[in-house]
Parts: structure tokens; sequence; C-alpha cells
């Protein structure tokens, strides 16, 4: 399993970076967890072609992680893609992302593949035993009330991505290190939003959890300036097992000998 984090911006518009997206790449499988802006000029920049993706899973709905999707399926529209594309989203927003994309004249009948929005029950593991597994995060929490008021459900989501050779939680946005601390113990590796969760605290998950590699992404404004003496931290402190993500970043799990 080949994991390229695509966009590793936090929510803050910069330069360098853009925003949320990553690829899984497992046998014949190509997935795209969340669609932030600018993804498929990411996806090119990462020498990956928009028409190879085989799955689109939104973690939720916040402008940072679903603002690309749009130009994502007109790019793969243009690029000719004529295979179905199943885009799976949390529990109860599946009409608002049909409603949002007819709105952009985004028919399905009208372009050269089919794509359907689905909510998560329907994610099946694939032939080649790669499973996604999304469960509940509290990261918009504090947004419940005033998202209920206005008829959208406070929906977000973790996801748990496993197969043959290995375990691997990606946290997406989430209210604490709490949320996926659980599912993260017993994995290979978190891929985690540093923009919500501190890095004292996600140094000392790492020294706490000595088989498990965390790659922090969602990188925020502010600790970019540390990022080299973070880097360094890493080495001394926990063997490297702290990695910094960068866009086009690889990282490849194989099969462990016993
Ligand atoms: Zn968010």
């Amino acid at each position: 399993m080949r994991f390229i984090l695509t966009g590793t911006a936090s929510g803050v518009p910069v330069i360098h970076r853009r925003h949320a997206s990553l690829v899984i790449e497992d046998g014949s499988q190509r997935v795209l967890v969340d669609a932030g802006e600018g993804c498929a000029a990411a996806l090119l920049a990462a020498g990956i072609e928009l028409a190879s993706l085989t799955r689109v899973v939104i973690s939720h709905t916040h402008a940072d992680h679903v603002s690309g999707l749009p130009m994502l399926l007109q790019g793969m529209y243009l690029a000719g893609r004529t295979e179905p594309l199943p885009i799976s989203v949390p529990p109860g927003r599946v009409q608002w992302f049909r409603d949002w994309l007819r709105g952009m004249y985004v028919f399905s009948e009208k372009w050269s593949f089919p794509f359907q929005v689905q909510q998560y029950g329907d994610i099946p593991a694939t032939e080649e035993g790669l499973r996604i597994a999304p469960f509940p995060n509290r990261h918009l929490e504090k947004m419940r009330e005033l998202a209920a008021r206005h008829d959208v459900p406070a929906a977000a989501y973790s996801l748990h991505v496993s197969s043959r050779c290995c375990s691997v939680v990606i946290s997406s946005d989430i209210a604490g290190l709490d949320d996926v601390a659980a599912a993260a113990a017993g994995s290979d590796v978190l891929i985690v939003d540093s923009a919500h969760v501190g890095q004292d605290e996600i140094f000392a998950f790492a020294a706490a959890h000595e088989k498990l590699t965390i790659i922090c992404t969602h990188i925020p404004p502010e600790i970019e300036p540390g990022l080299m003496a973070l880097r360094e931290r890493s080495g001394e402190e926990v063997g490297g097992r702290v990695l910094y993500a960068y866009d086009g970043m690889q990282y490849l799990l194989e099969k462990k000998e016993e």
C-alpha cells in the first residue's frame, strides 16, 4: 500500500501547499481521500492521471476538504474518462452533494463517465483486500447546534484503512488526538491533522507506541518555521517516526516479514 500526500495545507490558504487530499494506492485501486481546493492540479503535480482514480472518499464538507471536487470531475471528463466513479460521502450529505454538483451543470448522464454519490455504508472491500472504514470524530461537535439550526448534520469522519499488508488511520480533521487514539494504537501508520493537535502531544503518542509511524499533514502556517527543528526532534526522540508531509510526498508500506 502506498500513500501520496497530494495536498498538505491546513484550512489557511498558502502559496506552497494545496488543500487537503491524499491518494491511497493498493493493487489496482487508487482512492482519493478528500478533494480540497486545487486537488486536480495537486494530483497532476504528483504524476497521477485524473482518470485513474477508482473512488473518491470525502471525510467532511469543510471547504478545504471538498471544494476541489467539481473541478476534479470536470478534469476527468475532459480527460475522456469512461469508467464509473463512486464518490463516498458522510451519511446525511448525499442530497447536498447531488444538488451542489447539479448547480454547476455537472450531470452524470451528460458526461463521458457516470459518477455515483453514495454514503459510506456502501464502501465494499476490494478483491485485493483493501478496506476503508470511516468512523465518526468530534471535529464538528462544537458546531452541532448551529449546524442543526441550518439543517446540516455536523458529520466529520476519520478513516481506518487496512489491506493484507497493513493498517493505517487517516484522522482527517479532528477535535483532538483522543478521536483517533484507540484506532491508531494498533495501526502501523497514523496520518494526522496537525492543525488541531499539538506537537508535544504527537511526540508523546509516538513515544508511547513504538511500532507506529506518524505522518503530520494539514500543516498550519504557524508551525512552518519550526519544521526543520521538529524533524530533528523526531530523529532524536522517536527514531524518526514522526514525519512532516509536503505536497507530493509518498509513503510506501510493505508487508512485514514476521
Ligand atoms: Zn474541517
